[in-house]
């Protein structure tokens, strides 16, 4: 595999830089753009000892700084490795990294050291995701959920259950050959039992998966009522001190900012259509109508009503959107400071008084039990929706080999079982196909 290199700490002004060169040639290009004030060779140094020195480019020395190696297998790529830490300036880096390309390194795809981490099998698919999480985790939750799954917690698990299985598979499939003799401790019952606890723990894990989602992408959320009833105020109040990234979420409109709030450990991605951004369109353009689509787009929907005048049709009209999607909806009666005019439209209100900050916690605490807080009550929690897709789908083999069996129709069982333990043998990448472990790593950014 070539050599390559890129810079892993972001991009701009810092105080280091750190540049990352991996591959069978990475000696000789740290060699070449580098060189030991001790006037040493590098290679005569320990290997993982940082050395202090300077850095060449073709026109001479225009930097110091410190180079630490790493030798195969005994480095984070499983491949020799070498660390640059030069001074975090623009132009400095880019003169390193240019360098290292002048010297034969070829630049580095995303998340490619990581990558070759799992080529060279020194992390699971699974471990080089927590890599993913432990960068972008922006709650305690999150970092310690990834940390569990770098540490191969979550492996175990499944690697525990997977051994269930083909101990299973493997009576199962004694009995399909050996009919009439008596060659496996377990019958029957025996393996419905030790199918049905592995199916128990799968359901546990993918129950927990609606909170992984919300600790990391966030909940896609709308607050939805007519003009006045005090939306903006509410997305103030959530927004608080937290307020956290504004971003353009990739694929929806560009017109639709989405402000990213964090509460408790969850995210909510609000979508702006509680009046935050003023628009040429017109007072009723800008009402409930202005939601319909941001509600059918949305996973969770705070309805806000103003609790201090009567109800109107178009208060109405959002009950009647809502129709059908009552699981999904939080409903806020708002202005309670006030004296209280109106019944509530919708079963189980939030009465609060946005402006006075009073009921929130009331609101928060029903925001974490609709993002499954209570099921995520774990140490392991599914954050990743393709290892969800891979729970899930052992779980339709499970239930299929459940029932084969009970139909004593033993050798569909023993399939299913296959399936299953293959479904489960994707999480850690043992029968992950190429497309998907490229599409893990395309999301990393470079120098990762
Ligand atoms: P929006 O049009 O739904 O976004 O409503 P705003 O947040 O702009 O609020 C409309 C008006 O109601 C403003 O004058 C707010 O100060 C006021 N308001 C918002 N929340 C409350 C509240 O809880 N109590 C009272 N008394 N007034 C509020």
């Amino acid at each position: 595999m070539s050599t390559v290199a890129a810079i892993s700490t972001p991009r701009g002004k810092g105080g280091v830089a750190l540049i990352r060169i991996s591959g069978e040639d990475a000696l000789q290009v740290c060699r070449k753009v580098f060189s030991p004030a001790s006037g040493k060779d590098i290679t005569e140094y320990p290997a993982g000892k940082a050395v202090h020195g300077y850095f060449y480019d073709k026109d001479g020395n225009f930097d110091d700084g410190m180079a630490t190696l790493f030798i195969a297998p005994r480095s984070f790529t499983g491949e020799d490795t070498a660390e640059l830490c030069c001074h975090g300036g623009n132009l400095v880096q880019e003169k390193l990294l240019k360098a290292c390309f002048m010297a034969g390194a070829v630049p580095a795809g995303a998340g490619e050291f990581t990558k070759r981490a799992y080529i060279n099998g020194k992390i699971t698919l699974s471990q080089a995701e927590a890599v993913g999480g432990l960068i972008d985790a922006h709650s305690e939750r999150y970092l310690h959920v990834s940390l569990r799954q770098l540490d191969g917690k979550m492996s175990e698990k499944i690697n525990s259950l997977c051994n269930d299985l083909i101990l299973t598979a493997a009576t199962v499939y004694a009995f399909i050959d050996y009919p009439d003799e008596d060659m496996t401790d377990m019958s029957v019952p025996d393996m419905l039992t030790r199918l049905n606890k592995v199916k128990a723990e799968l359901v546990s894990l993918a129950g927990t998966h609606k909170f992984g989602k919300a600790i990391s992408e966030g909940i896609p959320t709308v607050i939805a009522g007519k003009p006045n009833t005090g939306k903006s105020t509410l997305m103030n109040l959530l927004c608080g001190t937290d307020r956290a990234i504004v971003t353009d979420i990739a694929g929806t409109t560009r017109d639709v900012i989405t402000e990213q709030v964090k509460v408790g450990d969850v995210l909510l991605n609000l979508a702006d259509t509680a009046g935050i951004r003023e628009s040429n369109e017109t007072v009723e353009a800008a009402g409930i109508k202005r939601s319909i689509k941001e509600i059918e787009k949305s996973t969770l929907i705070i309805a806000v009503f103003d609790s201090s005048s009567p109800l109107t049709e178009e208060d109405e009209e959002l009950v009647s959107l809502l129709k059908g999607k009552e699981d999904r909806v939080i409903t806020v009666l708002n202005k309670c400071d006030k004296e209280c005019r109106a019944q509530s439209p919708l079963p189980n209100p939030i009465y609060m008084s946005a402006a006075k900050g009073e009921g929130f916690d009331k609101l928060q605490e029903k925001i974490l039990a609709f993002a499954g807080a209570a099921e995520a009550d774990t140490q392991d929690i599914v954050v990743s929706a393709r290892q969800y897709s891979a729970i899930e789908r052992a779980l339709e083999n499970i239930e299929d080999a459940i029932n084969a069996l009970d139909g004593f129709t033993q050798d569909i069982a023993g399939e299913c079982i296959e399936r299953a333990i293959s479904a489960l043998g994707e999480i850690d990448g043992r029968t992950a196909a190429l497309e998907i472990v490229n599409e893990i790593f395309s999301h990393f950014c470079v120098g990762k």
